[in-house]
């Protein structure tokens, strides 16, 4: 078995600890995913090894697993103390410890990219989406630099569709002129954005599956890049040679882990039919349907609701499926999108905003696109003619020596300097241009350089308004 994809986390454990746990996955995936099972388990906990067997669960203890119940249910963490004679349950916590550092190493170990331009861009856009989204939403956008897309449309319909995928019109196959084609376009992306080429994928409004050639698209894009990117997939049945053979390239380069979205308890049981706890180890399974998940779709899509008026968490209005911060590129219209996420809003119902569009006809303009919009989407500072305002969302408080900012999420407190006070009130008012009110200031006030790198901080912080707004 490989849990590489787990670090150190391998050499840690014992052979008979490394065999326990695709079982005590695939435990908790029932566990959430099917409540027949769940209530079956709950009822006669020491009693249901048949249940276990006839799921193809091996080797586990569910007395002591039971006991994370409320922690994978996400409605409380058990305390350590309850675990102590738990071994398979400790086992699990330190398996998802493991598996979460790596997940915060891989988004370190991508780089930057080779533009200042464009690294100071999207960190900006980071520190926006940390105080418009919070920081848990956040942490888990990989906010990644360019995604392509190998079909138009998708084939599923999903009623939740956070992307509202339009309907499968086209697919981009591996003919040997696309093959040409598409290693151009892989090598004009790295060598516009680097690494980071290495953190994308090949999916977005699209299931991987639609397309025949997928896995000959994914691995050019590994020998190109050195990483062969995560699929999901919606469709783990529907064609089950395609999915062997997606485990199978998985088993091969571990890097990274795979997933299937599961709409249905029907389907989470045929994927447990099909494929055993080992065969899955390299995949998580998303469990769209169950309670726990489904509370926590984006409101953004086909899956768009009216709040008004009604006081749901902050968490479900503002929350977000689009993790990328870059360029969205489609394969079949070659068609290009810079964006990046922001919470579901009228304006941006899709979860993201778009910065630039266009269409390239090969990979030269593809490169020349990027190369434009880092240079005109992109600047460092403000410019003397901008009209500064302060983000629509955040709410504007004076404070006698500054002001602060208040997100959904964060307070963002600008204090302790003379001149913050007189600045956080023009930059309110939201019809100044930045000379304008830098002449205002210097008034009273001489501390040019104070003053200018006030302003950039809120610019570097994402808190001024950028023209797009949501
Ligand atoms: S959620 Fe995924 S699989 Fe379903 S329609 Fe949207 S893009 Fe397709």
């Amino acid at each position: 078995m490989d849990l590489h994809f787990c670090g150190d986390f391998n050499d840690q454990i014992s052979t008979d600890e490394e065999r326990l746990i695709p079982h005590i996955k695939r435990f908790f995936e029932c566990a959430v995913g099917d409540a027949e099972f769940y209530a079956a388990v709950q009822e006669n906990v020491a009693g249901c090894g048949p249940l276990l067997q006839a799921r193809g669960i091996f080797g586990i203890d569910p007395v002591q697993l039971a006991a994370l119940f409320p922690e994978v249910l996400l409605l409380k963490e058990v305390p350590a103390a309850e675990l102590e004679d738990k071994p398979q349950a400790l086992l699990w916590r330190r398996y998802s410890a493991a598996t979460a550092r790596f997940r915060e190493d891989w988004r370190q170990r991508v780089g930057k990219t080779p533009s200042n331009r464009f690294n100071t861009w999207h960190q900006r856009q980071v520190n926006r989406c940390h105080s418009q989204l919070g920081k848990e939403t956040n942490q888990a956008i990989i906010h990644t630099t360019i995604v392509f897309e190998l079909s138009k449309g998708c084939s599923m319909g999903c009623p939740f569709c956070g992307l509202a995928a339009d309907r499968l019109q086209e697919v981009f196959m591996y003919t040997r002129e696309n093959a040409v084609f598409w290693q151009d376009i892989l090598n004009i992306a790295i060598e516009c954005l680097g690494t980071t080429v290495g953190g994308g994928f090949c999916y977005w409004a699209t299931e991987p599956s639609d397309n025949p050639d997928y896995l000959r698209f994914l691995d050019d894009f590994g020998q190109a890049t050195g990483v062969f990117p995560q699929t999901t997939t919606a469709a783990p049945l529907r064609n089950l040679a395609w999915t062997r053979k997606l485990l199978q390239f998985r088993r091969k380069h571990t890097t990274v882990v795979d997933r299937f979205s599961i709409l249905s308890t029907n389907i989470l049981r045929g994927v447990h039919k099909n494929f055993s706890a080992e065969d899955l180890l390299l995949t998580s399974l998303i469990l769209q349907h169950s309670d726990t998940l489904s509370q926590l779709m984006a409101n953004a899509g086909r899956n768009r609701k009216d709040f008004s008026g009604n006081a749901s968490e902050e968490s479900v209005k503002t929350h977000t499926i689009a993790c990328l911060t870059g360029y969205l590129v489609n394969m079949v219209e070659r068609s290009v999108r810079l964006i990046s996420p922001c919470p579901p809003s009228e304006r941006w119902p899709l979860g993201y905003r778009v910065y630039a569009e266009g269409n390239f006809s090969n990979a030269a303009e593809l490169g020349h696109f990027i190369g434009k919009t880092i240079e005109k989407c992109m600047p460092e500072q403000v410019a003397q003619d901008d009209i500064l305002a302060f983000r629509q969302d955040l709410e504007f408080t004076l404070l006698p020596e500054g002001f602060q900012l208040c997100s959904a999420y964060h307070l963002h407190k600008m204090a302790g300097s003379p001149h913050l006070a007189q600045l956080g009130r023009l930059i309110a008012q939201g019809n100044l241009t930045s000379s304008q009110v830098i002449e205002e200031i210097m008034v009273q006030h001489k501390d040019v350089f104070a003053l200018l790198s006030s302003i950039q901080s809120l610019f570097d912080q994402g808190l001024l308004e950028d023209g797009l707004g949501g």
